[in-house]
């Protein structure tokens, strides 16, 4: 779930759920559910990672 103030944002338009964030994401603050990207805002620690390897640019820090 993204909420308001969360550090990464998804575009769930462009995601196609290849995983890849989620493979660099140590704190696994980010999982595949079903059809869906999830994001776990409390486990991220906003370092970054997930926003530089996403190949279609879905993530971005939000505020
Ligand atoms: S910013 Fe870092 S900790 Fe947060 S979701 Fe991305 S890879 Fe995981
Ligand atoms: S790396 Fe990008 S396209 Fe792949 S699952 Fe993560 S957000 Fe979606």
């Amino acid at each position: 779930m993204v909420v308001a103030g969360s550090y990464v944002e998804i575009d769930r338009r462009r995601c196609d759920l290849c995983g890849a964030c989620v493979a660099v994401c140590a704190p696994l603050a980010l999982r595949i559910e079903g059809e869906m990207l999830a994001y776990d805002a409390d486990a991220c620690t906003a370092c970054g990672d997930c926003l530089i390897t996403c190949p279609v640019e879905a993530l971005t820090a939000g505020e």
